[in-house]
């Protein structure tokens, strides 16, 4: 900082400081008060109390405690009336002398939650309930990093469904802890407030280091000031200013005492800490960024609220608590195009359960790069449909060109030492790219698809250049052992590459491969349903009569081998007449990719085969195939699941395949269902109790399914407690936790 920009900066905060009136509001934990391991342990000392009490002793000057601390416990500290005290983020407040509850909720179902939460916690030693008013918070800084994952997963099992029924109240995360707190208030409510007490041209100062504080920084005017301490886990912040720790932010305060207690040098020489400013957006670099193509569950909400998170998907509770725990961002595409003319703009969304940077895709983006080289030549290729590959240099271009940009907005986001995990067929030159940028922290891939043989692989025109560079990252992950197998195949036979069954060195890099197939979160799909989902399912259930249910659920795409499937019932209806009137099958086809010509010729071919199959046999009284072309929630899906007496699982080719894994997750364990599965789904390879089956092969998969449907129960327990016991073993959490660990083993 210059002289004259210090001169500046020293008037400024002179200025603020002398200003009447003025209003202080402070945020004690971690604020004015250090942290401590357990937050009973966190109590204002006799400085800090002190130097409150001088500061709302001034006149023409106003100081709030803003805090999440319930309104007994700051009383205990702060009992001088003119302080003003804002307890559990805004629901109590002590105005002049008197408490005032600002909300009046029935306080019964809050209790059962934190019940539930109390007995979650004694299973994970180190986290911890708190219990305030009208708040429940589960501390878990205290509980191993390794074993975060796990409790937050199982938290959040539970605190969601309290938050679908309980509308009125919402999560909230702060630093290594998870609060359930009524919707309606937040920290920011003591703006208006404080504005009021202080009144007319006050001008206010928030302090602060969590992200319940920001609520109060947003909702500041443009005359007020905002202080953020930093923490170790920092974000995105909408303060103006920034502070290392609360003895900072006690001796700016000081200093503001000071300068109206007409004091003299050197209490009234504003502390050097809070110059120079930093931007009012901290940058700040991530330990661990998650790229992916699209961001998960976003949706775009018309007006000015632009981009908010959805109900979270399997993706997302798999990285989810890993994300957390390590302070992470995922960046990816919000779902909008925008003209090729336009800028493209890109952007930060911190739903108060992690950070999501979202930039949008131009339409020829869209057109070259998502529709064409991702899914018009990797995706069929990747699945070995080789006459489904179509190869153009526009979208190779195109590939590359997006490879750019989303590398230009993940360099504004993560260190050049950060930790960095690129996911799927979108991203094969995401290391190449970071790396040309200077990146050198550790970069891992997985491969949410198969990895074809080199027969099928060079025919890529680009095949040399793909293989170069996916060697820049540090870890490769895919589904199976018979993909990391044809991986390393392609390598030997394209690339003068050295290679191991696990390492390849290449170039003077080293890159590590290895099978890591996803998992699912098995609980999830044992969760008792509501009502309208039962009532809802058990009326489709109704609508097939006496029989018994073979269920089908995809997204609707060729790999998935709908109408084989189709074909293989109808051949059981007529190999196997006996099950006429006694079997039907469900087809759950969700839309996908609807504006690729393909899967709009593969939906026709679809409804024609359901026709035909339904003409042939169907009756007054039983249809056979009930086509359903629509998605379904987690909740449906699992009551649907557990009735259904066959899980007919049956793609031509799939990286892994989770449904098979959810509908064995959903079963009733006393009277379980068959899993029929394709033997060419990844999943196949761990799964091998399910009765595997030739989707090819239209006969034997209707023999395969006639078996299926005639397995007794000792025989379907023995098999589901197998299945079931892989499925638990072998999770979304460890899956990610096992990727995150091995990738920092690489280094
Ligand atoms: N799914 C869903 N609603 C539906 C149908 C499917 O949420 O109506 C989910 C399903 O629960 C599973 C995912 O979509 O988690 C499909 O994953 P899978 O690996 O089987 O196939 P993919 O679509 O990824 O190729």
């Amino acid at each position: 900082m210059t002289q004259d920009a210090r001169m500046d900066h020293v008037e400024h905060w002179m200025a603020i400081a002398r200003h009447t009136p003025l209003g202080i509001l402070c945020d004690l934990d971690g604020t004015l008060v250090p942290f401590a391991s357990a937050p009973e342990e966190a109590r204002p000392d006799h400085d800090a109390v002190s130097l409150i009490e001088d500061l709302a002793a001034l006149p023409g000057v106003v100081v709030a405690i803003v805090s999440g601390r319930p309104a007994e416990w700051l009383e205990r500290f702060f009992p001088t009336p003119s302080i003003r005290l804002v307890a559990e983020h805004g629901a109590m407040r002590r105005g002049a002398g008197a408490w005032e509850n600002v909300l009046n909720l029935d306080p019964t179902p809050l209790a059962a939650l934190a019940e539930e939460l109390v007995t979650l916690a004694a299973r994970h030693p180190g986290s911890v309930i708190e219990r305030k008013g009208t708040t429940v918070a589960l501390h878990y800084r205290n509980v191993r990093r390794g074993r975060r994952g796990e409790l937050i997963v199982e938290a959040y099992g539970i605190i969601d469904r309290f938050l679908t029924r309980q509308p009125a109240y919402e999560r909230l995360e702060g630093i290594l802890v998870t609060e359930i707190r009524p919707a309606s208030v937040k920290k920011s409510s003591a703006v208006p407030w404080m504005r009021e007490i202080a009144g007319p041209g006050a001008r206010l100062i928030a302090i602060g280091d969590d992200v319940t504080d920001e609520h109060m920084f947003q909702a500041l005017a443009p005359q007020d000031e905002s202080i953020v301490v930093r923490v170790t886990e920092t974000r995105r912040t909408f303060a103006r200013w920034e502070l290392e720790n609360p003895n900072e932010v006690r001796a700016v305060l000081r200093y503001i005492h000071a300068m109206r207690a007409g004091h003299s040098p050197p209490s009234t020489t504003l502390p050097r800490e809070i110059a120079p400013p930093r931007s009012p957006q901290i940058t700040f670099d991530h330990e661990l960024l998650v790229v992916s193509n699209r961001l998960p569950d976003f949706r775009q909400v018309e007006g000015e609220e632009g981009l908010r998170r959805k109900n979270v998907g399997g993706l997302v509770s798999a990285l989810e608590p890993a994300l957390r725990a390590r302070g992470g961002m995922w960046l990816g595409w919000s779902g909008r195009t925008v003209p090729d003319a336009e800028s493209v703009a890109n952007g930060v969304i911190d739903d108060g359960t992690a950070q999501f940077a979202w930039l949008d895709y131009k339409e020829a983006w869209y057109q070259n790069y998502y529709s064409g080289f991702c899914n018009g030549t990797l995706w069929p290729l990747f699945h070995s449909f080789p006459s489904r590959v179509s190869l153009s240099d526009k979208g190779w271009n195109a590939y590359r060109e997006v490879h750019e940009v989303i590398a230009d907005v993940a360099s504004e986001h993560v260190g050049r030492r950060g930790m960095i995990w690129a996911h799927d067929y979108h991203l094969l030159l995401f290391a190449h790219v970071m790396r040309q940028k200077g990146h050198n922290g550790p970069i891992g891939h997985f491969l949410h698809i198969p990895f074809p043989s080199p027969d099928i692989f060079s025919m890529l025109p680009w095949a040399g250049e793909v293989l170069d560079a996916l060697l820049d990252f540090d870890l490769l992950g895919f589904h199976t052992q018979g993909f990391v197998a044809n991986f390393l195949a392609c390598v030997s036979s394209l690339l003068p590459a050295r290679v191991t069954d696990d390492v390849i060195s290449h170039r003077g890099r080293f890159t590590h491969v290895t099978a890591m197939p996803i998992g699912i979160l098995p609980a999830t799909f044992q969760e008792p349903p509501e009502p309208a989902i039962v009532e809802e399912i058990e009326g489709l259930m109704r609508s097939l009569g006496e029989s018994r249910l073979v269920l089908g659920v995809d997204r609707l795409d060729y790999t998935k081998g709908i109408p084989e499937r189709l074909l293989a019932f109808g051949r059981l209806l007529e190999m196997f007449p006996d099950w006429r009137g006694k079997v039907s099958l469900i087809q759950i086809s969700v839309p996908s990719r609807a504006d690729v010509p393909l899967y709009a010729e593969q939906r026709a071919t679809i409804e024609s085969i359901v026709g035909r199959v339904n003409g042939e046999f169907g009756e007054a009284a039983w249809v056979p195939i009930r086509y359903l072309y629509r998605s379904y929630s987690k909740a449906q899906l699992s009551q649907l699941y557990r009735a259904a007496s066959v899980g007919y699982v049956t793609p031509l080719r799939d990286g892994m395949n989770l449904v098979a894994k959810e509908y064995v997750a959903a079963q009733d364990p006393e009277s379980p269902g068959v899993l029929l599965l394709s033997q060419f789904a990844g999943a196949a390879v761990e799964m091998r109790e399910a009765i595997l089956t030739n989707p090819h092969h239209t006969d034997g998969m209707a023999r395969d399914l006639d078996r299926s449907l005639r397995i007794d129960l000792k025989e379907r327990k023995a098999r589901h407690a197998k299945l079931l016991a892989s499925v638990q073993r072998s999770n979304a959490v460890t899956w990610a936790e096992g990727f995150l660990d091995a990738l920092s083993a690489c280094r």
